[in-house]
């Protein structure tokens, strides 16, 4: 069964395709968080940031710069939040990988700027460290 972006790059369902390769596609977002918020996926329905291939990510990062930079000059976008959730526990919804192009503006309020902090001691941040060198 393919996927709903899947679908989209076949042109079976509708969808607004703005820029595509042989690895990448890229269109809006159906629901955009802000005016001309699009959705960068690979064609291969990879699930997500654990197991798409590196080189398709690095695919994926290129062409969202590309869209961020025409965001910003035919949007007037004066910033972009580029971000992908990987897993349920993150708020992935839909199961094939995608990195949100979200363009921004002063005051649009569009998504938080301040998150709930957890506090952690200098020791217990050199453990982390460790695990994760
Ligand atoms: P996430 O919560 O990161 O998995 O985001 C899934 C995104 O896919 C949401 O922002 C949806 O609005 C978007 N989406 C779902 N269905 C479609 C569709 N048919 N065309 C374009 N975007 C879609």
């Amino acid at each position: 069964m393919s996927t709903i972006f899947e679908k989209i790059i076949a042109r079976e369902i509708p969808g607004y395709i703005i820029y595509e390769d042989e690895h990448v596609a890229a269109f809006l977002d159906i629901n955009p968080i802000t005016t001309g918020h699009a959705l960068v996926v690979p064609k291969k329905a990879f699930v997500n940031a654990f197991d798409i291939p590196s080189e398709t990510l690095a695919q994926m990062v290129r062409v969202a710069q590309m869209i961020a930079l025409r965001q910003h000059t035919t949007l007037n976008a004066e910033g972009v939040n580029f971000f992908m959730s990987s897993g349920e526990a993150a708020g992935q919804e839909v199961p094939h990988a995608h990195l949100h192009v979200i363009p921004r503006n002063l005051g649009d309020h569009a998504i938080p700027t301040s998150f709930p902090i957890s506090k952690t001691s200098p020791e217990e941040l050199a453990a982390i460290a460790e695990k994760l060198r």
